[in-house]
């Protein structure tokens, strides 16, 4: 049997080729480290669902603790069904030809100029994407649904989805026909860095100003004490604000939240609607505190800082892919002197499976900057860390959190430390 396997031209084609054997090895690890993680969160879950462990026992109910449980097991079998699909579509779209042959299709319509081959590449992106629509449908009207998070409707889903295709048509067609045209440059990958870089820092300033209020309202805190006691803080801890902003994030989700961003004067801090209605005044000043945090221990600049490093070595593959005819031909395109769009396209669909396993580092990356912008609150409410603490806790109760998460599972893909982490290193001196 295994040798009339072996007999198959395409399994014959896999193994004779090394482009494809290291393509197989990655989709497999990918897979099989994504599932293991997430069969061993499924199983911590499940092991601690019957009582409600030591040490949550003061902020959640019985009722409230099962809920959570039956949602944090329906999140993470999804988490499994949508590897299991993502894996088997790469796979089907890379081994069956038909990822050639719609590019073939595409790019007979677009014609292989730099604007061609960009605005073929970002149509194929749109078509690789409709068959995960059906997952994601399910997600949000669904399963999000069942636990009373869901909030949106078909019509807010299709018209965000709408503004999206506009937005990215918009941004990104210029900015890969950029970066195409760059390919002809000596060290065109430095400057391919270079012109991302930039473009994130646009986005950075541009995102919250101008995209972010295209599908959400933002207005003022108003005028009262809890506006006086967050504007006393942001002054007490050199912040400035002008504003500080709430967002209707109710309107799609009961999930509730609070972020920083942007950069130097045109900063910005938000904070949900869902979460004015879950905590009290004290409890939002530590949340605040937090994301002030962020801002004055640069945590966003730092980030950017790393991301070019990320972003140079990752245009210096790409640099060197583009001189590899092997690399495409292993795929089923043909080289051609200057059309870089197949080999454009295949490292995005292959960056994934490398980037995986970055994912642990990013982590604790992220969940450092955590520490020291609790560390940072703690201090900026005279060492009283009860406050953030509370809040903490309320946070994880109104959004079902996951509260026992398996310990590889949140050291891999966890970008806050777990409740338990945080709370104890706020309860340190
Ligand atoms: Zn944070």
């Amino acid at each position: 049997m295994f040798f009339s396997v072996l007999d198959l031209p395409f399994i014959n084609a896999i193994f004779m080729n090394p482009v494809l054997i290291a393509f197989t090895i990655l989709l497999c690890l990918k897979l099989a480290a994504e599932v293991l993680l997430d069969y061993l969160n499924l199983r911590n879950i499940q092991a601690n669902a019957n009582t409600i462990p030591d040490g949550f026992r003061g902020f959640i109910d019985t009722e409230t603790y099962e809920k959570s449980v039956a949602y944090s097991i329906a999140k993470q079998r999804f988490s499994i069904v949508d590897s299991l699909f993502d894996t088997a579509f790469l796979a089907v779209l890379v081994f069956s030809g038909v990822l050639v042959w719609l590019w073939a299709k595409i790019s007979e319509l677009t014609g292989t100029g730099l604007w061609g081959q960009s605005i073929g590449l970002f149509l194929l992106g749109i078509l690789l994407s409709l068959p995960g629509l059906p997952l994601e449908l399910y997600n949000t009207f669904k399963l999000e649904a069942r636990f009373g998070f869901n909030k949106s409707t078909a019509g807010l889903w299709i018209s965000d989805k709408l503004k999206g295709l506009v937005l990215s048509t918009v941004l990104l067609i210029p900015l890969l026909t950029l970066i195409l045209w760059l390919v002809n440059l000596p060290v065109w990958w430095v400057w391919a860095a270079i012109v991302i870089t930039v473009f994130q820092i646009v986005m950075l300033v541009a995102y919250p100003m101008f995209i972010m209020p295209l599908f959400n309202k933002f207005t003022d805190l108003e005028a009262g004490d809890l506006r006086d006691r967050l504007m006393s803080l942001a002054e007490r801890t050199g912040f400035q604000a002008r504003s500080i902003l709430v967002m209707d994030g109710s309107k799609r989700s009961g999930h509730s939240n609070a972020f920083f961003s942007g950069l130097g004067k045109m900063r910005r801090i938000v904070l949900f609607d869902t979460l004015m209605n879950q905590l009290t005044e004290e409890e939002l000043e530590a949340i605040l505190a937090h994301e002030i945090g962020h801002y004055k221990l640069s945590h966003i600049p730092r980030l950017l800082l790393v991301n070019v490093v990320i972003t140079i070595a990752a245009f210096a593959v790409l640099g060197w892919l583009l001189q590899q005819p092997n690399f495409i031909q292993a795929f089923g395109f043909q080289w051609q002197p200057g059309l870089y769009a197949p080999t454009f396209l295949m490292f995005s669909m292959i960056s994934g499976l490398v980037t995986f396993w970055i994912t642990p580092f990013s982590s604790i990356f992220s969940r450092r900057y955590e520490y020291q912008a609790d560390a940072f609150a703690k201090k900026a409410l005279q060492g009283d860390g009860q406050p953030l603490i509370c809040a903490l806790h309320k946070l994880h109760k109104e959004n079902l959190s996951n509260l026992t998460p398996h310990p590889l599972y949140s050291a891999f893909h966890y970008s806050h430390p777990t409740l338990t982490e945080r709370e104890t290193a706020l309860r340190e001196d």
